[in-house]
């Protein structure tokens, strides 16, 4: 793995994510290297390939003191803006343990005073080490991407992320400490209309953290997603791969959203988006 030090122009992205104003990431690459990464187009801006992806992150060493800088010029402290820590990156992969930029960054955030809404989203439970940071702030939301119960599952797609398990765990913790949390479940794995149980024992499992709030998003095969993921699961057998490809075709996804809107109902969840989220032509 490379990891570079680099010094950030700028920080605070506008985002046109719905219900994003801004986005804020901290690092360039991300070392999780899920098979299913969408981010991966982001290596050609610093000289990389999409096969590179995973293989290096770069440090914006410099982003808290640009953030203090960009966060002089927002109105009214920020108030009825929203800031995503990240849209490209993990804010809390590895390299955050020993860089800490995000947790330098929500902490420029707290003591400018912030009044808008900041939103973490990570498959990591090293979130759990800035839950003191996130009581600073005035309106904070903790979210965890958990896409199945199973490590072995999870350590497959999302290769060097923490276990599933574990971030069920830190999910639960957040909610006994008082923290704003939600999950996304993204990508859904398209098996689950064959084993339906495993998404419920999913659904089940997050329920018991006291969580609530859920996106669900199908996968997005968008071509370079799509070789990104042949690459990386050659060794996944033929039916399972099958599965991918079926999801594609609407009736194959309706049935997906059937379970989903079920399931949703039976654990007392609820679905933030209104449906399961779908990526047109992907
Ligand atoms: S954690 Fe997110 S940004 Fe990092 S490799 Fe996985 S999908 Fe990509």
């Amino acid at each position: 793995m490379e990891i570079k030090e680099i010094a950030a122009k700028s920080v605070l992205t506008p985002s046109k994510l719905p219900g994003v104003d801004f986005v804020v990431n901290p690092y360039i690459s991300c070392g999780f290297a899920c098979t299913y990464c969408y981010a991966t187009f982001m290596a050609r801006y610093v000289g990389k390939t999409a096969n590179d992806w995973g293989k290096f992150v770069f440090v914006k060493e410099n982003a808290p003191e640009v953030l203090k800088e960009e966060l002089a010029k927002l109105k009214n402290k920020g108030a009825g803006k929203s800031i995503l820590f990240s849209s490209v990156t993990d804010p809390y992969q590895g390299a955050e343990s020993k860089y800490k930029i995000t947790q330098k960054c929500l902490e420029v955030l707290a003591d400018f005073g912030f009044s808008g809404q900041v939103g973490i989203l990570t498959k990591s439970n090293l979130v759990l080490r800035d839950a003191d940071t996130f009581k600073k702030l005035k309106d904070v939301e903790v979210g965890l991407t958990i896409i199945t119960t199973d490590d072995k599952i999870s350590r497959y797609f999302e290769k060097y992320a923490p276990a599933a398990s574990l971030r069920l765990e830190a999910l639960k913790k957040l909610n006994e400490e008082g923290i704003k949390t939600y999950v996304f479940v993204g990508p859904l794995l398209p098996h689950f209309v064959a084993e339906e149980e495993k998404l419920e024992k999913l659904f089940k499992e997050i329920s018991e953290t006291g969580n609530k709030g859920l996106f669900v998003e199908h996968i997005n095969l968008s071509k370079y997603i799509l070789e990104r993921l042949e690459r990386e699961t050659k060794d996944l057998d033929k039916s399972t791969t099958a599965k991918f490809y079926e999801s594609k075709q609407k009736p194959y996804r309706d049935r997906l959203d059937e379970i989903v809107v079920k399931l949703v109902k039976k654990y007392n969840l609820k679905l933030r988006s209104g449906s399961t989220i779908y990526h047109r032509g992907s």
